[in-house]
C-alpha cells in the first residue's frame, strides 16, 4: 500500500481555560492520499483550526498519532505549507518580500529568491502588483499571495485553513477555479477547510464533515466527480446528489 500523505490515527484533544475543560476533538481519524484534495466541513468553533494546527506539529493532541508521509509527527515540522486562518501578510513588507521569505529563510540569495518569485508571478495573478503593500492588493490578490508564499514552504502538503472564508461570492468562485489549475501545476496533497458545502464538493476527491463540538467526523464522503472541473458541474445532477447527502 501507498503511504498517504497525511494520516491523522484516533485524535482527541481537550483545552484547559479558565480551570475549565473544553473538549474540541473526539477520535478523529482521517487519511489524505498522495495527490489528493480532502476537505474538512464543520460548523464554527467544532476544532477544525486545531486539527489543522497539530499536522505540522504547532499544536500537541492529548491522545492519538498524526504521520505525515509515513513519519510520525512529534514537534514541529517545516515541510508543510500550513496557511492560517488569518492570512499573516506582513503590512510593512512588500509583495515581492512577503512572498520571497520563506525562500530566504530556506537560504536562497536575494537575488535567487526574487526570480523564483517573479517567473510564477503571473500563474498566481499577481503580475506588476509585487511592490506593492499588502493593503494595496483586493481580498482575493492577499490570498493569492499569501498561497504563493505556502508553496514556496513546501508545495507537496498544503493545509489550508478556510483560505477564501473572508471574499465576496463572485470573487469566492474565481479563487476557487483558479485554484483548482494551481493545483494542476504542482499536484499536492491537500487539507483544506472550509464552511461551504458547495466549496467543498467542488474542490475535492473527498469530505469529511465534523459535528459540533467536541469535533467528531459524522460523514465520510468520497467526491466522484471528474476533473478537470470548471463551475458547470454545480449544476449537475449528481453534484446535487452529493449536497443532499
Ligand atoms: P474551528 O476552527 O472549527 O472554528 P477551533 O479549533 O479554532 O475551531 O476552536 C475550537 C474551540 O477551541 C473554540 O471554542 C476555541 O475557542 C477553543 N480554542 C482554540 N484554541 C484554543 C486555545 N489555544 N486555548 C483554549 N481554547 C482554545
Ligand atoms: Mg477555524
Amino acid at each position: 500500500m501507498i503511504t498517504p500523505a497525511i494520516l491523522v490515527d484516533n485524535i482527541s484533544k481537550t483545552y484547559a481555560y479558565n480551570e475549565e475543560n473544553m473538549e474540541v476533538l473526539r477520535e478523529v481519524s482521517l487519511t489524505v492520499e498522495k495527490g489528493q484534495f480532502v476537505s474538512i466541513l464543520g460548523p464554527s468553533g467544532c476544532g477544525k483550526s486545531t486539527l489543522l494546527k497539530m499536522i505540522p506539529g504547532l499544536v500537541k493532541p492529548d491522545s492519538g498519532q498524526i504521520f505525515l508521509e509515513g513519519k510520525i509527527i512529534k514537534g514541529p515540522v517545516t515541510k508543510v505549507g500550513y496557511m492560517p486562518q488569518k492570512d499573516l501578510l506582513a503590512p510593512w513588507k512588500t509583495v515581492m518580500d512577503n512572498i520571497a521569505l520563506p525562500l530566504l529563510i530556506a537560504g536562497y540569495s536575494r537575488k535567487e529568491a526574487y526570480q523564483k518569485v517573479k517567473d510564477l508571478l503571473p500563474a498566481f495573478e499577481l503580475e506588476g502588483f509585487e511592490n506593492h503593500y499588502p493593503h494595496q492588493l483586493s481580498g482575493g490578490m492577499r490570498q493569492r499571495a499569501a498561497l504563493m508564499r505556502t508553496i514556496f514552504i513546501s508545495s507537496e502538503v498544503l493545509l489550508l485553513d478556510e483560505p477564501f472564508a473572508a471574499l465576496d461570492a463572485l470573487t469566492r468562485e474565481n479563487m476557487q477555479e483558479w485554484l483548482l489549475g494551481i493545483l494542476e501545476k504542482f499536484g499536492p496533497s491537500i487539507l483544506f477547510i472550509t464552511h461551504s458545502i458547495d466549496e467543498a464538493i467542488f474542490l475535492s476527491d473527498k469530505v469529511y464533515v465534523f459535528s459540533k463540538r467536541p469535533g467528531r467526523i459524522v460523514l465520510e464522503q468520497e467526491i466522484n466527480l471528474p476533473r478537470p472541473r470548471n463551475r458547470s458541474i454545480v449544476t449537475s445532477d449528481i453534484f446535487i446528489n452529493y449536497k443532499k447527502i
